[in-house]
């Protein structure tokens, strides 16, 4: 059995974490005088640090307990305050896969830790035996990943063999049929799985990340949680797009549809090499000259995501709008006729 308080950073287990005005009033009130807030407007009041209703909300959807769960300003956040907890500057490392999400390597490099780099293989999916020989305190999974769009093998050898903690980001989990992360969460104690409202849910403005794990780990997680991080109105919003489930399926439908359809079309055009498979609510595509291209279409007003730099005359196209692939494909046409 994995002993925690060997994973957690020093400083962390000792923290004395804020306490706000709103955290250690709990019954019912009608004065407000503890907050220093503005009496007067509709903002006026900061919101639930411990954004209950929310949490309670998503807890229902994913079948778990809220308890099991905290909430970021966007998965980002997520990831920074994981590595708060678990990695201390210039003493630890996390292993991430690349190519995959940029962020964890950003965020590892702000907060001194270094990065141990274990490339995906040709299949885009890890090797597992060199993954687990790094001596990382936290192994970053990206499934289905980004940039490449496929579901990874092996997560479960992973999490179980790797000596640390696994974050298993599920950004696109809603699209794939492939997501295990929240079903693996009672038997692996040093698991945790991020999620996100800003992809599936439609939610990206309003910057709202899940992530899963034991309650000790959420706590240490809490710990670490600028108190009111979630604003207002990015909580209310979320709360009403999670209402809207039928709403919800259908854009997912449309969106695996379209997905389907723009695989086809560009399967026709001659000059686009490669569309991997995809379990995410993109593709990547490899074309013979991905700069020129990606210039081609910015300039028929098509922004796409240029991953050359990672993956060898790449572009990352997200599934937009039937009208909007449609537009792809027809400017494909006119760049490559
Ligand atoms: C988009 C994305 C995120 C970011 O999610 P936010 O909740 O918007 O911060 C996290 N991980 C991956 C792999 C993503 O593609």
């Amino acid at each position: 059995m994995m002993d925690m308080n060997k994973l957690v950073r020093p400083n962390i287990l000792r923290l004395q974490p804020y306490r706000s005005a709103r955290d250690e009033y709990q019954g019912q009130a009608e004065v407000f005088l503890d907050a220093n807030e503005n009496p007067w407007g509709s903002l006026n009041r900061y919101p639930d640090p411990m954004q209950n209703a929310l949490r309670e909300a998503i807890a229902q959807i994913k079948n778990i307990g809220s308890n099991q769960l905290i909430l970021g300003n966007g998965s980002d956040e997520l990831i920074d305050m994981i590595l708060k907890v678990f990695c201390q500057p210039a003493v630890d490392s996390v292993t991430i896969c690349p190519p995959t999400y940029g962020m964890y390597e950003v965020v590892a490099n702000i907060q001194g830790i270094d990065v141990v780099r274990v490339a995906l293989d040709e299949a885009f999916q890890p090797r597992v035996d060199e993954i687990l020989s790094t001596p990382s305190k936290v192994l970053f999974l990206c499934s289905p990943n980004n940039p490449t769009g496929n579901s990874l093998e092996h997560i479960e050898t992973l999490v179980q063999q790797f000596d640390g903690i696994v974050v298993l980001d599920e950004a696109y989990a809603d699209f794939s049929q492939k997501a295990p992360g929240i079903s693996l969460l009672s038997r692996y104690p040093n698991l945790v799985v991020i999620q996100t409202l800003s992809k599936a849910w439609g939610l990206a403005g309003a910057r709202i990340g899940m992530a899963f794990a034991t309650p000790e780990i959420i706590r240490l997680l809490s710990s670490v949680k600028p108190p009111y991080n979630v604003s207002n109105p990015n909580q209310i919003a979320a709360l009403s797009a999670l209402k809207r489930l039928k709403r919800h399926e259908t854009q997912k439908r449309t969106i695996l549809n379209q997905r389907t359809w723009l695989i086809r079309q560009l399967n026709k055009i001659s000059s686009i090499q490669r569309v991997f498979p995809s379990d995410s609510n993109f593709l990547l595509v490899q074309v013979d000259d991905a700069n020129r291209l990606y210039d081609n279409l910015c300039q028929l007003g098509i922004i796409t995501r240029n991953r050359h730099s990672v993956v060898r005359n790449c572009l990352r196209i997200t599934v937009g709008k039937p009208a909007e692939n449609k537009r792809l494909i027809q400017a494909l046409q006119t760049i490559y006729p």
